[in-house]
């Protein structure tokens, strides 16, 4: 998969070296580019923002350079020769009015090929560039949240720690996403490590039985429990297929 990133800050990403996003990177599995939005300016103080029209706090950042950064990139982005490659890449711009953030689409951006992530600051990016994309490649707003972040960069971080890990090689076990919170829609059991016993508190005995049966159960009823404590909204998504008749029971 191949991700380019632009930024006025491109230093923000300094993480993705670590961990196994680090080691994805330098497998081959992932290959993550980063810009520098100012290079696409031409004046001596490499601007990117203006005041806004119609007036108001703060400052907006200018069309001319997000035009030059993405023409660039989405030039050297077309794989419409290659065949089954989806016909333009997808360009993603973090907006506290986008789409909310989730596991589905996290899933759906790691099954894309090319990735482009546009990072906002100031009050956002003058609307004009999200149109003109949209007109020629695949653009999808995306929130994480309904807060108020400084700039893009972070929500980039977030949403590539969940997209990247789903990247098939990524994970060692691939099992484990299978069971993860919101890989089902409920969320995780709770987990255990050794000691058995810690300060005051034991593990489940179920956990330390070896009955592979009792714990798969014991971990479903735990999910459907929490769930319904924590995140009563996912459990009442769930639909009659996703629930089994022992669910339902418990
Ligand atoms: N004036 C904008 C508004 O009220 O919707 C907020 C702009 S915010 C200060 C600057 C940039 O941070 C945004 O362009 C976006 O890239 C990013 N951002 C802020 N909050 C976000 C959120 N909840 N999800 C995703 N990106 C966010």
């Amino acid at each position: 998969m191949k991700i380019d990133i632009v930024s006025i800050f491109p230093d923000y990403f300094a993480p993705l070296e670590l961990s196994l996003i680090g080691r994805s990177h330098a497998a081959g599995l992932i290959d993550v580019r980063l810009h520098d939005l100012r290079d696409w300016t031409h004046d001596l103080h490499r601007t990117v923002d203006d005041t806004p029209y119609g007036g108001g706090p703060g400052m907006v950042m200018r069309p001319e350079p997000w035009g030059e950064a993405l023409d660039h990139l989405l030039a050297g982005m077309d794989d419409s020769t290659v065949p089954g490659a989806p016909a333009s890449p997808r360009l993603i711009v973090p907006s506290p009015a986008g789409v909310p953030f989730s596991q589905s689409l996290a899933a759906e951006l790691a099954a894309e090929s090319r990735l482009l992530f546009a990072c906002g600051r100031y009050e956002g990016i003058d609307q004009r560039v999200l149109e003109h994309y949209a007109a020629r490649t695949r653009v999808t707003e995306v929130s994480l949240g309904d807060y108020v972040l400084f700039g893009g960069e972070v929500a980039v971080l977030v949403m590539l720690e969940a997209v990247i890990r789903l990247v098939p090689g990524v994970l060692g076990n691939a099992d484990s996403l299978a069971e993860e919170s919101h890989a089902d829609g409920l969320l995780e059991a709770p987990m255990y490590t050794k000691p058995a016993r810690w300060r005051e508190l034991a593990t489940p005995d179920v956990l330390r039985s070896g009955d592979h049966g009792r714990i798969a159960q014991w971990r479903r009823e735990q999910s459907l429990l929490r769930t319904a404590q924590r995140r009563p909204d996912l459990l009442a998504r769930q639909g009659p297929s996703t629930l089994t008749k022992q669910d339902i029971a418990f």
